[in-house]
């Protein structure tokens, strides 16, 4: 393993360039939680797999009271897509001009190896009171049915409930630790068909048009206000992301019509509301319809407490800023660490790159991240 000095990226970037070098594409591993396994037992951790559905997960624990502080995140990363228009390969670690390029170095790599090596310091330097775990998982970027979910089942079982967790997602914008996420939007799916009458366009009588209205349903739910949000969290939104109907052909109206649409909505409308608003409209323009509703995701916040104070002044006292409390972007598993009753934020690094084409991280934010995390376990679980 190559040594660099911290302002280089220190004992997190060397262990990033080994994670890097593993293509762990979801549902797979590949190797990665056996690299931190291996940094996290000399240091007294213990190690089980919670393994489901072909999916690798891994729990590791030092400590035996409460209370409890895991770090969690996933070790899988989204396909790279075309090789050739990656500028280094995607799974050999490359720095240019003070990034570090390769997939997965923003989403999540970093995040998991400043962890640790946050961890390290934290136990050489401090005395834990309490307990600190990792819950690692191969399957975020895909279904997310046997990962963090699964595993949080199987803990709960045991009666064993985090206290705080801290998932290592990319959480800031322009500069490490401008925001951190304190909770995420909820998601929520329609799949709708519509039926009309198929016959020939220039007989206008014999037809219904099924495009006609799922048209005039799509913009009513487009122009509809359904919330104002609130503190946490802004207006709920809808779109429409698949409009399919038609033969092909110009001259014949179509018997039936498809959409696929998602809200994002916050707690203040919940799914069943949107469902039953929804329909209303729908039924309004499409007297013959089928509407499939799925919950991808149920809207969660973190109550503001010592995680959220703890995480604010540390980023304080590493980098100067004041990080901005937001519940915007995609889902992440932290939705499934909060019914456990667990404070749960998302810290990391700059997102800008994620999931794109020449993935980075800045090699300067590397070390100031793993002090960002080994000051909040200092502030919550130092003896
Ligand atoms: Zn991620």
């Amino acid at each position: 393993m190559t040594e660099y000095p911290d302002h280089q990226g220190g004992p997190t970037r060397a262990l990033l360039e080994q994670m890097i070098a593993c293509a762990s594409v979801t549902p797979e591993d590949a190797g990665c939680s056996q690299l931190i396994s291996n940094a996290l037992t000399p240091l007294g951790f213990s190690c089980e797999h919670f393994d489901a559905g072909g999916v690798h997960n891994t729990w590791l624990r030092i400590g035996n009271r409460a209370p409890l502080f895991v770090f969690a995140g996933h070790t899988d990363v989204v396909p790279p897509g075309p090789l050739e228009r990656w500028t280094s390969p995607p799974f050999e670690p490359t720095e240019r001009d003070g990034l570090l390029y390769g997939r997965g170095a923003a989403d999540m790599k970093s995040g998991l190896c400043a962890m640790v090596t946050a961890t390290r310091r934290f136990l050489e330097r401090e005395k834990l009171d309490g307990s600190i775990a990792f819950l690692l998982t191969s399957d975020e970027e895909g279904p997310a049915r046997h990962g963090t979910r699964h595993v949080m089942q199987q803990l709960l079982a045991r009666d064993v409930r985090p206290d705080f967790a801290v998932v290592g997602e990319a959480s800031s914008v322009e500069a490490l630790g401008d925001r951190i996420m304190i909770g995420r939007r909820g998601s929520l799916n329609l799949r709708l068909r519509v039926d009309g009458r198929q016959g020939h366009v220039a007989y206008p009588h014999r037809v219904d048009n099924p495009i006609h209205r799922i048209s005039r349903a799509m913009a009513e739910l487009a122009n509809e206000h359904w919330d104002d949000g609130d503190d946490d969290f802004p207006p709920t939104t809808f779109q429409v992301s698949n409009l399919n109907a038609g033969t092909g052909a110009t001259n014949v109206v179509p018997g039936s019509a498809e959409a696929l649409c998602n809200f994002r909505h916050s707690p203040v409308t919940s799914a069943t509301t949107l469902m039953a608003r929804s329909e209303r409209i729908i039924a309004k323009h499409c007297p013959d319809y089928i509407a499939e509703w799925s919950v991808s995701g149920d809207p969660f916040v973190t109550q503001r407490g010592s995680l959220t104070r703890a995480a604010s002044e540390a980023i304080r006292s590493v980098t100067g800023l004041i990080p901005e409390f937001s519940t915007g972007g995609g889902t992440s598993d932290a939705r499934f660490i909060t019914p456990a009753g667990t404070q749960v934020i998302e810290i990391g690094p700059i997102n800008a790159s994620i999931h794109q084409i020449d993935e980075h991280v800045r090699v300067a934010d590397l070390d100031p991240l793993a002090r960002i995390y080994e000051d909040v376990l200092r502030r919550l679980i130092a003896g």
